[in-house]
C-alpha cells in the first residue's frame, strides 16, 4: 500500500498548491466558517490548514489517513450528484505519504479536549495522543516529498511555488464568500478575508484579491434560462492593458478549465465589442447536479456536461446579450 500511495500521490500531489487546495476543500467540506492557511517557504518547509469545521471523532482520526476511507459518499447512487468537493477519500492518504503529516481535531466545543495523530511517509504512529484544539481540524504538512527526492527537485522557488499557492487560495476563496479565508506566508499576513455572502462582501473580496481596477471595469451579470444561472462579471476593455490570467470560471462552486466553456466565452468576447481582447471574468454557473459529471479527473478541474450544446449556447447567449447591452 505504502508503494500504491506514493503512486496515487503524483495524481493529487503535485505541489504545495496542490496541497493547500486538498486540504482547504476538506475544510470546506466540513462546514467550516473560518479557513486559515499558513505556509513556510513556500509550502515546501509548512503548509498548515486550520478550520473551525464538524472536526473528526477519535475514532476515525487514523481512518481519515487511510487509502479510500471516506466519509462523503455512502452508495454508488451518491456519485451522481456529488455535493462535497472531495469524495475519493485519497487525498490525506496521498498527502501523508510524500510528508510529515500531522492532524490535530476536536468535535467538542470544549477547547481542551481533542486529539492528534501523525504520520510521516505512511509510518503511522499507531497511537491516537490527546491534544486539546479548538472545535474544527488542523492538518500540519512538512517538509513535502521528503522522502520522494525525484519530485522534491521539481519544486521551484519559493516565489513560485508560493505564487502557485496564492493562486489557488484565490479560486477557493472566490468560490465561498460565506467562508472567512487568510492567508500567511513566513509569518506574514497576506490576506485577511471577512466571509459575506452579500453583493458589498463579494465586491470587496474580488477588489482584494484581484485588484480594485477589475470591477472599476466590469459588468455584472446575473441571467437564467433553461434550468441554468450564470452570474458574476465580466471585464470590459479598459485604457490599460487587462491582466490576461484573471480567468474564474466556477461550476457548482468548482473552479473549472473547460475547452467549452472557454470557447462560449471567447466568441461571445470577440463577437460584441472586444475584438482581439482577452477575456478576464469571474463567473458562476449553477446547474442541476445530475447534468453535471465531475468525476472526469482526481484533481478535478475538468467536467462533461451532460448536454454539452445547451451550456454552450445558454453562456454564450447570456454573455453577448449582456456585453451587447454596455456596447457603445
Ligand atoms: P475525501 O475528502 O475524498 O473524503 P480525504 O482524504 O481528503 O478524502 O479525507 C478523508 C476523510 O477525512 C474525509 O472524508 C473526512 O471524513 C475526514 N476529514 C479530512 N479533513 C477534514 C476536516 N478538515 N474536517 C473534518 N473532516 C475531515
Ligand atoms: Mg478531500
Amino acid at each position: 500500500p505504502r508503494l500504491a500511495n506514493q503512486i496515487a500521490a503524483g495524481e493529487v500531489v503535485e505541489r504545495p498548491a496542490s496541497v493547500v487546495k486538498e486540504l482547504a476543500e476538506n475544510a470546506i467540506d466540513a462546514g467550516s466558517q473560518r479557513i486559515e492557511v499558513d505556509l513556510e517557504n513556500g509550502g515546501a518547509r509548512l503548509i498548515r490548514v486550520r478550520d473551525d469545521g464538524s472536526g473528526i471523532a477519535e475514532d476515525d482520526l487514523p481512518l481519515a489517513l487511510s487509502r479510500h476511507a471516506t466519509s462523503k459518499i455512502e452508495s454508488l447512487e451518491d456519485l451522481e450528484g456529488v455535493a462535497s468537493l472531495g469524495f475519493r477519500g485519497e487525498a490525506l492518504a496521498s498527502i501523508s505519504s510524500v510528508s510529515r503529516l500531522e492532524l490535530m481535531s476536536n468535535i467538542a466545543e470544549d477547547p481542551r479536549s481533542g486529539w492528534r495523530v501523525v504520520a510521516e511517509g505512511r509510518q503511522m504512529e499507531p497511537r491516537v495522543s490527546p491534544a486539546p484544539h479548538p472545535r474544527g481540524t488542523s492538518v500540519s504538512v512538512r517538509d513535502l516529498f521528503f522522502n520522494t527526492p525525484a519530485r522534491r527537485k521539481f519544486l521551484r522557488t519559493e516565489k513560485t511555488e508560493f505564487g502557485h499557492v496564492e493562486e489557488a487560495f484565490r479560486r477557493l476563496a472566490l468560490s465561498r464568500y460565506d467562508i472567512g479565508w487568510t492567508l500567511r506566508h513566513n509569518q506574514k499576513t497576506l490576506h485577511q478575508l471577512r466571509g459575506a455572502d452579500d453583493t458589498a462582501g463579494r465586491e470587496r473580496r474580488i477588489a482584494a484579491l484581484l485588484g480594485s481596477k477589475f470591477l472599476d471595469n466590469a459588468l455584472h451579470l446575473d441571467l437564467e434560462a433553461s434550468g441554468l444561472r450564470l452570474w458574476g462579471w465580466v471585464g470590459l476593455p479598459t485604457h490599460s492593458r487587462a491582466q490576461a490570467d484573471q480567468q474564474y470560471f466556477f461550476v457548482n462552486g468548482r473552479v473549472v478549465r473547460d475547452r467549452l466553456v472557454a470557447h462560449a466565452i471567447r466568441q461571445a468576447y470577440r463577437d460584441v465589442l472586444f475584438h482581439g481582447r482577452h477575456p478576464v471574468f469571474v463567473l458562476y454557473l449553477e446547474v442541476d447536479p445530475a447534468v453535471v459529471d465531475v468525476n472526469v479527473h482526481p484533481t478535478k478541474h475538468e467536467v462533461r456536461f451532460r448536454d454539452g450544446r445547451l451550456v454552450h449556447d445558454f453562456l454564450f447567449s447570456s454573455l453577448h446579450r449582456a456585453l451587447g447591452e454596455v456596447r457603445p
